[in-house]
Formats: C-alpha cells, structure tokens, sequence
C-alpha cells in the first residue's frame, strides 16, 4: 500500500485548533499517523501551504440542478420560472448525460475542498416512468460520477410519490416514482446489494417530503434505514406552505408526522428545517436528528432563516449542504449560518468558527454514513483540503484567527489542494480531470437541451 507524508504549514486538529508544522502520514486512504511540531518539511514530504482542513462534506446535493445556475435568476426569478426550469432540465436527462453532468459538478465541488457528497436522489427513472432496464441506472451513473471526481458519495436514493399530499404525479415528476415505497424498497435493496462491499459509496433512504409520501408509506422507508443501519435523509418545513398543507390534512406540523411514522433518531437528517415550532424543535433535537442546513439555496429560494443554533442546542448536530448548487462553497454555508442569525436577531456571536468547522466536515461525513472521516486523527479517511492564507482574501492572517480568517472571508477558489481518500485530485488548484469549467459548460448545455 501506498505510503505518502504530507507535512502541513498549518492544520486545523481535534478538538478545533489550528496547529504550525503537522505531518499527516497516509497509508493507502487512511491516515495512519499525525506529528505535530515540525518546523520543516521532512525529506520526500508534501509540502501543503496555508491552513489545512479535513474534508468537507457537502451534506446535500441535487446535481442536476447544477445546469440551473444563472438562468433562474432571469427577470425577476420567481418560484415558477425556477420550478419550470427544473422540470426541463429533469426531462432532458439520461445516465449518460447525467453523469455527464453530475461527474462535472462533483468536480467542482472536488475543486472546492468537498470530499463527500450526499446526493439526494429521486430522478430514477425514464419519461413517462417507465424503469430503465436497469432499474437503478441513474444512481450508477451518480456513483461512478462521485468516483471519477474523488469524492465519496452517500446516495440517498429518495422515495417520491405524490405530487403534494393526496396529488398523484404528473409529467416529469413521473420519472421520480416508484408506485409505492415497498417497490421503491425492492430497487434500494438492489442498490445495496451492489455496493454494500465498497467502503467509498454509502446507499441510504430518503423521504422527498410529507408532501410527496404518504404517512402510512413512511414505516417502510424508516424500517429500511434501521434494518440497514443507513442514513435517512428528507426535506422539513422548507416552507410555509407545507406546514399548511400538513397541518390541514394530518393535523400536525411535518416533524411531528414524520416522528409518528418512526422516521427520526440519529440515523435521520432533517434537510432545511427552516419554520418550526418550538416542538419541533425539541422532537429533532431530542431525538439526535441531524439538521442540514442549505443558507445559500435557502436564500435563492426565498425560504427563510431556520432555528440553527435554537436545534444544535436542544441536541441535533448541524450539517451543511449546497443543494441546489446556486454556489458551491462549503465556506459560503458555514460563515451564512452565522451571518444570517446575525440579521434574525441582531445580535453577533451565535457560533465559534470550530463549530461551523465541525459542522462542514465531521458531522457532515458522520450524517452521511462516513463516522470516519471529516477529522484529522489516525485511522480516519485521508482527507487534506488546504487553503491558501495568501489569496487577496486570506492575506495577513495569523496561524492564530487562520480558522476563523477561512470561515468568515474564504472562498471556494482559496482552496489550493485536496487530497481525497489518499488520492491527490486537486493541485494548484486544478483538478486531475483536467478543465472542470469546460466540461461543465458542455454538459450543462446538453442539459439544458442546447
Ligand atoms: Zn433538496
């Protein structure tokens, strides 16, 4: 196995500390040991300048929403144009052009310190809904995008069944069902089958959305989480008219019908959580459910601003995900969870830049299945993402406030180098692929149907 030394001007160690001279020694993908308190490079070492992180976890990602980047923002960008665009784009796509274009956007997200990505995925099938012959042709197609790319991938294979509650499908959306969730359980078995030996790919379940299962179909989801031992994803309360539509027909908020339907625990992820109750509040984080936060997409959409730190405290752990890829800029999401509760409540000082650290990089990986990762201790996945504290950006900053200086001023672009399960993807900030922008304006425009 393939034994490398990286030696780190500066690392970002348990439990949240920038150390100077750290040499991370890797061992095929995982580290095998950390020395810190070297003042040079060892001979044969990789020298990785700046501030190095552990690997991001983007927590959660719909790819294809990579080729709506910019043209829903057209006019004024409202609600409808953004759906109709989505919906074209959904048409359009097979698993070629798919992982066309979700190889590109994981590249991106590669050039942007992401290591893992939990991809929410409910685009399974062919127009009309008619299975591919292989049923699970479009999730292959995201994993061997992952693969290429270097990231790790927790394919959160989405069960999707009505249009809103009590509304069948219709048009596009048909390629996102299944019939009901015992049939969409028969094709996640499938997928698990195929990659329950791999240690890179994570098979987990996910709930669209109260609005698109039905309450009496959630047990078989939730079962199949706890059976497996795999993550359970789904949308919460993004916005107020799904509380509405909730409350009318189950006479309770979504949290409350998911917990009922055994859906929450700390194998669950509540994706956005932005209007809850106050017990809603105590329901997820009493129950340890993990809440992914999506600032950047959250504010595209005109969600609003949840109860982070009000969820962190009453126990669940807080994840990041860029979503429907407005950005993709982990550093972006975290300093936005500060910021944002900043503007909620006028008042600074919600969260340490250790905790929106945290947030990006362990609890994202634990929250997608990879409890070992997102941490640099020996044993865990090699993840190295350096950042340069040289960049117009980052200049003038201290190892003291390096941590803080990335968080709160940083961008995407600041990451020079990335190493991904022992596989050196990024250099000098370009990626081993080769030109990510080119090839994500040609599948963008394939998707578009351009
Ligand atoms: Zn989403």
């Amino acid at each position: 196995m393939l034994e490398l030394n990286y030696w780190c001007e500066l690392a970002w160690l348990p439990p949240g500390e920038v150390v100077a001279g750290v040499v991370v020694g890797v061992t095929g993908s995982r580290i095998s040991d950390i020395t810190p308190g070297v003042a040079r490079p060892p001979t044969g070492a990789v020298r990785l300048a700046g501030l190095t992180l552990p690997g991001l976890a983007n927590a959660h990602s719909h790819a294809f929403h990579r080729a709506m980047r910019g043209v829903t923002e057209r006019e004024k960008g409202d609600l409808w144009s953004w759906r109709e665009r989505m919906y074209g784009v959904a048409a359009v796509l097979d698993p070629d052009s798919y992982h066309r274009l979700a190889r590109a956007t994981f590249a991106e997200m590669a050039l942007a310190g992401i290591t893992c990505v939990g991809e929410f995925h409910h685009l399974h099938h062919a127009p009309g809904g008619r299975p591919y012959d292989d049923p699970n042709a479009m999730g292959h197609a995201l994993v061997e995008a992952a693969r290429e790319a270097g990231l790790r991938i927790a394919l959160l294979d989405a069960c999707y069944l009505t249009s809103g509650i009590g509304v069948p499908l219709t048009g596009t959306q048909l390629r996102f069902g299944d019939g009901d969730s015992g049939r969409w359980a028969v094709r996640a078995e499938e997928l698990l089958d195929v990659y329950r030996p791999a240690d890179d790919v994570e098979i987990g379940a996910a709930v669209h959305s109260v609005n698109a299962v039905p309450a009496e179909q959630l047990p078989v989801i939730g079962a199949f989480s706890h059976h497996h031992a795999v993550p359970l994803h789904t949308h919460v309360s993004e916005q107020r008219t799904e509380n509405a539509g909730c409350v009318e027909v189950y006479a309770a908020s979504p949290a409350q019908v998911l917990g009922d339907h055994g859906a929450l625990g700390p194998r669950c992820t509540a994706v956005h959580a932005t209007h809850l109750s106050d017990v809603d509040i105590a329901l997820l984080g009493q129950s340890s459910t993990y809440v992914c936060v999506c600032p950047t997409t959250e504010r595209d959409l005109a969600d609003g601003v949840g109860p982070a730190r009000a969820l962190f405290d009453a126990g669940s752990q807080v994840t990041l995900g860029s979503d429907s890829h407005a950005v993709i800029d982990l550093f972006e999401e975290a300093r936005a969870v500060e910021l944002d509760e900043r503007l909620v409540t006028e008042r600074r000082g919600h969260w340490t830049a250790a905790e929106l650290l945290q947030a990006a990089t362990a609890s994202g990986h634990a929250s997608l299945g990879f409890p070992d990762a997102g941490m640099l201790v020996p044993g865990a996945w090699a993840d190295l993402v350096s950042v340069r504290l040289d960049s117009v950006r980052t200049a003038g900053t201290a190892g003291d406030d390096a941590s803080e200086a990335v968080v709160f001023a940083a961008t995407a672009t600041d990451v020079h180098s990335v190493v991904s399960g022992g596989r050196h993807m990024v250099r000098e900030g370009r990626h081993v692929l080769g030109d990510v922008g080119a090839m994500l304006a040609e599948a963008v425009a394939e998707a578009r149907g351009e």
